[in-house]
């Protein structure tokens, strides 16, 4: 059974690199999770997959976060990944129904929309962060982020991304491709790519007939000399857990718990990322204003 997978890889003699995954299982538990509706899950899926392309070359647990805030009516796409290739993200909307397109294709682009800005913040630890930013092109993702690599980031680069979905709205497949030309390169190369990137067809479909990230590589780069650097699992998981919810509920303050307890008896918090939700009883709300009270605080 073909698995999740994705693969870092440089080639023609360190002219090329290439950051593949398949991401079908991944996309599948995002969608069953937030319950998203066809378009809201191609857009999530791009996103998702965007993500886990882009924190593949992080070290460890080392996030990047992926925003794409269009105008559209989906609201906001946020998607978060780290080295070790955990992914979590939303979408602000995910009951949104639209009409497909003339082509018959979700149209991921009106409802995202046209006007905005893809953000990419990439957390290097030691409390650094660095954001990029660029104009969104067309909300389709894929695209947006090909011109956020070239302009932002100012490598050469070409970028798919794809979801299939089936006619009862779960995840048929899903996957993606990051290929960047580095500094250097033949630049002979670029002709050649170009026919192999438009011999693949939609990503989505490659990875419909139970093809692996492996030979989405080989397609790609097959007599290149290609050098595996890494190879990852993306999941679907969020770190949201009760422990972190109670220290942020007892940030609040005794008032705050209190005229919670009063006023609805309990809370009720659900994590954006993953829609896990968490109860916490009345009971629990006084015992955590008892423990704010008589904890010292700091200063
Ligand atoms: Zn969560």
């Amino acid at each position: 059974m073909t698995m999740d997978a994705l693969i870092w890889a440089t080639a023609a003699e360190g002219g090329l690199r290439l950051l593949a995954a398949r991401t079908t299982d991944l996309v599948a538990e995002a969608q069953r999770r937030h319950g998203t509706y066809p378009v809201p899950t191609a857009a999530l899926g791009r996103s998702l997959t965007a993500v886990a392309l882009l924190a593949a070359m992080q070290k460890g647990e080392e996030r990047v976060t992926l925003r794409v805030l269009g105008d559209g009516p989906l609201g906001g796409v946020i998607a978060q990944g780290d080295g070790t290739g955990k992914v979590r993200g939303y979408v602000q909307h995910p009951d949104l129904e639209l009409p497909p397109t003339a082509a018959g294709k979700l149209d991921v682009g009106t409802a995202v929309g046209k006007e905005g800005f893809l953000h990419v913040t990439r957390d290097l630890g030691l409390r650094e962060a660095y954001t990029g930013s660029s104009a969104l092109i067309s909300g389709e993702i894929a695209e947006d982020l090909t011109y956020y690599l070239n302009i932002s980031e100012q490598t050469p680069s070409a970028c798919a991304l794809g979801v299939l979905i089936d006619r009862d709205g779960s995840v048929l497949s899903a996957g993606g491709f990051i290929l960047q030309r580095m500094p250097g390169a033949d630049e002979s190369l670029i002709d050649q790519l170009e026919e192999r990137i438009k011999a693949l067809g939609p990503i989505s479909r490659f990875f419909q007939s139970d093809r692996d990230v492996q030979e989405l590589v080989t397609a790609l780069l097959g007599d290149l000399n290609v050098q595996i650097l890494a190879r990852k699992k993306p999941i679907f998981q969020c770190n949201c857990d009760r422990e972190r919810l109670r220290t942020l509920l007892k940030s609040m303050g005794p008032e705050e718990l209190a005229s919670m307890h009063a006023e609805q008896g309990q809370a009720e918090i659900c994590c954006h990322f993953c829609n896990a939700q968490y109860l916490f009883t009345g009971e629990e709300l006084l015992a955590l204003a008892e423990e704010v009270k008589t904890t010292p605080s700091a200063e």
